[in-house]
């Protein structure tokens, strides 16, 4: 189970009230790793709750580690400025949507925001691991490179939970 295979333990989930709604990126889903929290909101689907919990765990995952997503992600997924994107969807409606201004990266078939927790690279970075995190839990199969990484991080999360040898 997930809890375990990466010692996600003690999060707690909660519904978005209004207050948080405002602040909830189109009404899917925010996590608040300082104080364990995810909110969620009205347009979560199964992929926003894997997304919010990876960024739970990118507050755990070592340095050496941040910098290997960093350069294996962009190494193998296209990123893109939204200029770039002619026919985003939304992806809860399907809808013809227009993106925020803004650098994306594209995993599977979704376009994945990398500037909507800060601009700078580490924010980018936390961007990358909890879309590949949601990408990996909803089906999608990457290349060894990338599967590879992800089983080291839940290994590496493994290693540091209290009560490890
Ligand atoms: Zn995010």
């Amino acid at each position: 189970m997930i809890t375990e295979r990466y010692h996600a333990t003690g999060v707690i989930w909660r519904r978005a009230g209004a207050a948080i709604l405002s602040k909830v990126d189109g009404g899917r889903g925010v996590a608040y790793p300082k104080v364990g929290t995810i909110f969620i909101g009205p347009n979560a689907d199964l992929s926003t709750y894997y997304h919010e919990l990876g960024h739970i765990l990118y507050e755990r995952i070592p340095e050496i580690l941040r910098r290997r997503i960093a350069s294996e992600a962009r190494a193998v997924f296209p990123i893109v400025s939204n200029t770039e994107i002619k026919c985003a969807l939304d992806a809860n409606s399907h809808q013809p949507v227009e993106l925020p201004v803004g650098s994306y990266i594209l995993i599977g078939d979704r376009y994945c925001g990398l500037d909507h927790s800060g601009d700078d690279v580490e924010s980018q970075t936390n961007e990358i691991w909890a879309s590949l995190f949601a990408a990996h839990h909803t089906g999608l199969v990457f290349p060894e490179s990338i599967a590879s990484l992800i089983r080291d991080v839940a290994t590496k999360l493994r290693d540091l939970s209290p009560g490890s040898a």
